[in-house]
């Protein structure tokens, strides 16, 4: 290539503004993508450095005026650097442009305003706030006697987490104030969310299983050889204590860790244990957090005022300069990979990042990812295993009722004769239930009884769904309609909403036990930022009989009042068509069946199927997950999916749909043109199963080969040929080993 573009300054705002240069012959071998080069800059020529982000054979500009690149730097030391060459690395492994790779891994850089900080502060000191606490207990004054407990244990607590998560009312806390019990501070500057007035509480002495895997570690550490492993632990065994203990050997020899958690799981609880144990050295990186906080977070990191990021995907990206962990605990999430581009895995990007940092990289799960365990089985992680759950309660007895016997007895009700018994004695005893619904969001599709009729969205191939309030609405899109009451394809009356959903489900608890008070936890229930853990504390607070919802309930919340949970239909999430439905059906299951049964009290967890003899079910009513992954991975080698293979998906969308079939057969046809080693396969191109979303139509083209290099010639070739054809209407992504169907 004889020009190279170049960006002169990695803030945020010029990033989109490459220079163009050309390479002199001498150079041509040395430069690669991501490399800091010194260039003669303005009319004075003036040497600075900046990033080679792109090659080109030509150039559009005056060929005169074009001037070379002086030299090329020495490798990257600073942790941004590292992150640039990194951003190359994600280019080419799952294709986007330099500058969108770039944009994934640089800190956001934006002038904000500095924000308002409120928290309450207690007053009074922990011991009168407990006695306060108890009066409060005592007149039922639930939310103050929850806040004054709080308080005990860290008298300052961010006012958002004391509205939202501990669920006080504001004038709850006016009425504390003008007792004189707390103040409520503002500040400017940006802090931690949590600050502990006691510094740091004692460190648990670990078990000698926990020990012996931070004793392994370390010592590849000494050996100068630190890897990548695989800790499995039902939840409970003690993982996290593991991870801190790795964390806090690594902050004694002056390193830094990442401690990436999925998005959802990022509770106060948890943040809270990290705090107790490390302080200030602590910092978070969430979603709740504007622009602006984000990027203090990231200037701290690299000032190197904290040692220790917890965060989702993203966190990952944190410039320490002496990196020596990266822990990613619920390694098997699907959140840890990107949905836009570059569609990246945080867990493969960690071990590149850790392989050129000298870091180790540990991943944990309870269920871990087939990708992972099989790397373990090969011997390129190693493996840990955790089997006891360390604050005890027994695990659940588990047992499967067969929906399609009880459809034969004559039961339609959505509860089995068993979990309704089930359901009277937990009620009558004062215990709690957990529902789940194992289907993403609400998913009363509309259908005539008649002929079949589905109503769709006029934006998008998917069927409405039924809302209450005469109406129906695209989860898609967003589009809303009154609700039909003839088939607008034979006129039938007998249409109506697919009972299914969460809101159906509430309302059939309510027919069937009036007396229990119950919540509902879905996509519905939690559209404002605090929802969530309102509803949670909620629960937790024992303020009501029954928890209903579907996947966000399972996720690592520890209710000791649950002796029940029920699996209302199994199966619903094995009707996914994607390659991955067992896996995520095994996993929410068995994550659902450990739910009950956290007390003291023994639990009882019903899963209600259609299909009992099913191996993801069978297995994880028996909370065995080596036979399920034996089984899973002989369907994944018979099959060619990952990991037994690598996947690609070509994902084309375009206004207009002759266009795009003409545009995703013509990529198709270069491709069969290319010479490989062993052919790759190819599936399609056809229509997306979501065919058509927001007036776009979908095309996709898979491809599987073992070899991952074999796919990114496949993709190098395809981003050439919409860069030559200068394709501009449709646009072209690529999602390697997909994690939802497109
Ligand atoms: P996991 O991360 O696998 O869910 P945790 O590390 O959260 O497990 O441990 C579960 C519970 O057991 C926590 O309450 C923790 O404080 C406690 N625990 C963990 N390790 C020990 C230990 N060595 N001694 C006593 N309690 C422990
Ligand atoms: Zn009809
Ligand atoms: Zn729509």
């Amino acid at each position: 290539m004889s020009y190279a573009q170049v960006i002169v300054d990695i803030s945020h705002e010029n990033v989109d503004r490459p220079f163009s240069y050309r390479i002199p012959e001498h150079l041509r071998e040395q430069i690669v993508l991501g490399s800091k080069v010194e260039i003669p800059f303005g009319k004075s020529n003036r040497l600075i450095t900046g990033y080679v982000v792109d090659f080109s054979e030509r150039t559009d500009y005056d060929e005169s005026r074009i001037k070379d690149i002086s030299s090329v730097c020495e490798k990257s030391i600073t942790a941004e650097e590292r992150l640039i060459s990194l951003a190359a690395f994600i280019k080419e492994k799952y294709g986007s442009t330099m500058i969108t790779a770039l944009k994934t891994v640089l800190p956001v850089k934006k002038v904000t305003k500095a924000l308002e900080k409120k928290s309450v502060i207690a007053v009074w000191e922990a011991r009168e706030l407990s006695e306060a606490a108890r009066e409060a207990e005592r007149k039922s004054q639930r939310a103050k006697a929850r806040l004054l407990d709080a308080l005990c244990e860290s008298p300052r607590i961010d006012y958002s987490l004391v509205t939202g998560k501990l669920n006080v009312s504001a004038q709850t806390i006016l009425s504390l104030q003008k007792q004189g019990i707390i103040e409520i501070e503002v500040e400017r500057s940006y802090r931690n969310p949590v600050s502990f007035r006691e510094e740091q509480a004692p460190k648990l002495i670990l078990s000698d299983k926990q020990q012996y895997i931070v004793d392994e570690i370390e010592k590849d550490y000494a050996g100068d050889r630190p890897g990548t492993y695989l800790i499995h632990g039902i939840t409970g065994s003690g993982k996290t204590e593991v991870y801190m203990e790795l964390i806090a050997k690594r902050i004694e020899q002056g390193q830094q860790a990442i401690f990436l958690i999925p998005e959802i799981s990022l509770t106060y609880q948890n943040v809270i244990r990290f705090y107790r144990r490390f302080g200030d050295k602590v910092s978070i990186m969430h979603s709740k957090l504007s622009q602006g906080e984000r990027h203090d977070q990231m200037e701290r990191a690299k000032r190197g005022e904290t040692s220790i990021m917890i965060g989702p995907r993203s966190a990952l990206f944190t410039p320490f300069s002496n990196l020596g962990i990266i822990i990613i605990d619920e390694e098997h999430e699907g959140t840890y990979k990107s949905e836009t581009m570059p569609k990246y895995h945080a867990r493969e990007v960690a071990c590149e990042m850790a392989k050129r940092a000298g870091a180790a990289v540990v991943l944990g799960s309870a269920t871990p990812s087939l990708e992972s365990y099989s790397k373990a089985q090969k011997g390129e992680y190693r493996l840990f295993t955790l089997k006891e759950r360390l604050t005890g309660g027994t695990l659940a007895n588990v047992n499967i009722v067969d929906l399609r016997q009880e459809l034969k007895e004559g039961n339609k009700s959505i509860f089995s004769h068993r979990l309704k018994e089930l359901m009277e004695d937990r009620l009558e005893k004062g215990e709690q239930i957990m529902l789940f619904l194992n289907r993403r969001g609400y998913s009363g599709f509309v259908s005539c009884r008649s002929c079949g009729e589905v109503i769709k969205c006029p934006h998008c191939d998917v069927s409405l769904s039924e809302h209450r309030g005469n109406k129906m609405v695209c989860h898609y899109c967003g589009y809303e309609q009154t609700a039909v009451h003839k088939c607008p394809a034979c006129g039938s009356n007998k249409i109506a909403g697919f009972k299914a959903g969460t809101q159906q489900i509430e309302e059939a608890i309510h027919r069937q036990f009036p007396q229990a008070c119950v919540l509902r936890m879905d996509a519905d229930t939690t559209k404002n930022k605090d929802d969530y853990e309102t509803i949670l504390s909620k629960f937790s607070n024992r303020e009501a009989d029954i928890l209903l919802g579907t996947q966000m309930i399972v996720k690592g919340h520890d209710f000791p009042g649950v002796t029940l949970m029920g699996i209302l239909a199994a199966d619903l999430s094995l009707s996914d068509h994607d390659f991955r439905s067992s896996e995520r059906t095994f996993q929410l299951l068995t994550q659902a069946a450990g739910r009950a049964g956290r007390g003291q009290l023994p639990g009882e967890v019903i899963i209600q199927t259609y299909q009992p003899e099913h191996y993801a079910i069978v297995h994880a009513a028996a909370q065995d997950y080596e036979s399920f992954y034996e089984e899973e991975l002989l369907y994944r080698e018979f099959l060619m999916y990952p990991p037994a293979a690598n996947m690609m998906a070509v994902q084309l969308t375009g206004p207009d749909e002759k266009g795009l079939e003409q545009l995703a057969k013509r990529l198709a046809d270069e491709i069969t043109k290319m010479e490989f080693e062993t052919l790759p396969m190819q599936i399609g191109p056809a229509k997306a199963a979501l065919s058509k979303k927001s007036d776009l139509y979908r095309q996709v083209i898979y491809y599987k080969h073992k070899d991952y290099e074999e796919l990114v010639k496949v993709k190098d070739k395809m981003e050439e040929c919409v860069r030559l054809w200068e394709v501009k209407k449709e646009n072209v992504q690529f999602d390697f080993n997909p994690i939802n169907t497109f």
